[in-house]
């Protein structure tokens, strides 16, 4: 458990890979899926080196928050507000964690099921 330079999102948040962005603050970057689960499937990644949830409890709590605003704005220009979304931390895993990068998705563009599956 260790954060990784080479990593796929760090690649993408150095410009190295390309990306479908949506938005990008000085604190995230939003990001279309490659691999869209949901119509609308966007991820955020914080711009700061934490590979989970357990690095972002340990980091100071404004950097936390700002992270966590990145994902209300980014919904917003998404134009979700009315309908609304669901924001997913796969961590580790039994949650099939694949990108070692602390990434929210946001899912949303039709009514989604509950619990998920
Ligand atoms: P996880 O299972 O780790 O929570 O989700 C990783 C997500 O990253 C998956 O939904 C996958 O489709 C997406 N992903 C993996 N590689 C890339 C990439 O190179 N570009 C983009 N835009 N998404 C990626």
């Amino acid at each position: 458990y260790q954060y990784d330079d080479q990593n796929i999102f760090a690649k993408i948040l150095r410009g190295e890979i390309p990306n479908k962005t949506v938005l990008e603050t000085d604190h995230s970057l939003a990001f279309h899926d490659i691999q869209p689960a949901k119509p609308v499937h966007v991820l955020v990644i914080p711009k700061v080196r934490w590979v989970s949830m357990r690095d972002m409890a340990a980091a100071d709590a404004a950097a936390a928050g700002r992270f966590m605003a990145g994902i209300s704005l980014t919904a917003r220009e998404l134009g979700l507000e009315d309908d609304g979304y669901r924001v997913v931390f796969n961590t580790g895993r039994d949650a099939l964690q694949t990108v070692e990068y602390l990434h929210a998705h946001i899912l949303a563009g039709r009514k989604l099921g509950w619990p998920p599956g």
